[in-house]
């Protein structure tokens, strides 16, 4: 898929549960992360699309998966968020449950973009997805977004760092900007991968 592929990404829907998510055929990739690591910001920039970070953010629908669709075949999902210290605890076991089985089941999903902030990699949101991701056996490609709030010395040690901790063949590692769209291609051409049915990093 070309690039400008991505810009023709178009929201479809949103689901609460497992029975509201789109039929399982095609390809999906999921985009993860604790609130404020600008998850929306990098869809936005990857999609080149502003209004797709905000349809996310509509209130009612940061709970839920936001799908997102490039072409009948391909999609993007956009996952709750992780405003979840804020919520109540049945509410959070509930996210939890769903998506737990979401990546366990899912036929269709190809594999996790988890952002985190470069300047706070690995928070305890971060450990529990990549444990999860790695339960159901599903590749994870990490961003480690807001590389321009750091020096190059500094990104490249939290690279290494995240590198060190993870050393599994279905995990890579990228820093990435919003800001500066730094890592910018190098991100497309990780979903053109995955899209394209190599599932190896
Ligand atoms: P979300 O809660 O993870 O969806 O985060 P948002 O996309 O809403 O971003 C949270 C804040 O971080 C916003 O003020 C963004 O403008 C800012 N932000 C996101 N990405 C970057 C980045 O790469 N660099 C900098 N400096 N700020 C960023």
């Amino acid at each position: 898929m070309s690039n400008s592929q991505y810009n023709k990404a178009t929201y479809l829907l949103s689901a609460h549960t497992l029975d509201q998510c789109p039929d399982d055929i095609g390809m999906e990739v999921a985009f993860a992360g604790s609130s404020n690591v600008g998850k929306s910001s990098v869809i936005n920039a990857i999609t080149g699309n502003r209004k797709l970070a905000r349809t996310s953010k509509i209130p009612g629908r940061t709970q839920m998966l936001n799908f997102f669709i490039l072409d009948e075949r391909l999609r993007l999902v956009d996952l709750p968020g992780y405003g979840y210290a804020k919520v109540p605890e049945k509410i959070r076991q509930n996210w939890g449950s769903v998506l737990r089985t979401y990546f366990e089941q899912r036929q269709s999903l190809t594999g996790l973009f988890l952002i985190m902030d470069v300047r706070h990699p690995l928070k305890p949101f971060d450990l529990q997805m990549l444990d999860w991701c790695q339960s159901a056996g599903l590749p994870v490609h990490i961003l480690l977004n807001k590389s321009d709030k750091v020096s190059r010395g500094a990104g490249y040690k939290a690279l290494q760092m995240v590198k060190r901790n993870y050393p599994d063949e279905y995990m890579t590692v990228q820093l990435f900007s919003v800001l500066n769209k730094n890592g910018l291609d190098e991100a497309r051409d990780k979903l053109d991968n995955w899209f394209s049915g190599h599932q190896k990093p």
